[in-house]
């Protein structure tokens, strides 16, 4: 197996361990998978907020450009929290026992 080197860690890596970039000479990115991951972690924590706000702004555009199965997607999701919620009662509701006036 071929080996190369990240350019990051500066450690020889196999060829596997690098993710795969068209526009390089060797078809490679300069940076290992795990250093890939490590920086791409580091700029999302860094900039949480445009991060957010972008993933905001594409997830409407999505939804306006599939309205139909956004609502579908929605209605799925009301369904399970509907159904979570009637579990949830059922299981606190108290037993028919329990249930009989003291006395009775
Ligand atoms: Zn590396």
């Amino acid at each position: 197996m071929r080996s190369k080197r990240c350019s990051c860690c500066i450690a020889y890596k196999a060829e596997s361990e690098f993710n795969r970039d068209s526009r390089k000479r060797d078809g490679l990115k300069s940076c290992c998978k795990t250093c890939h991951q490590a920086k791409h972690r580091a700029y999302r924590l860094a900039n949480l907020h445009d991060v957010r706000a972008r993933g905001r702004v594409a997830s409407s555009k999505w939804r306006e450009a599939n309205h139909e199965k956004a609502l579908a997607i929605e209605r799925r999701w009301r369904e399970k929290q509907a159904d979570a919620k009637g579990n949830r009662e059922r299981k606190n509701r108290p037993t028919r026992a329990e249930q009989r006036p003291i006395g009775s």
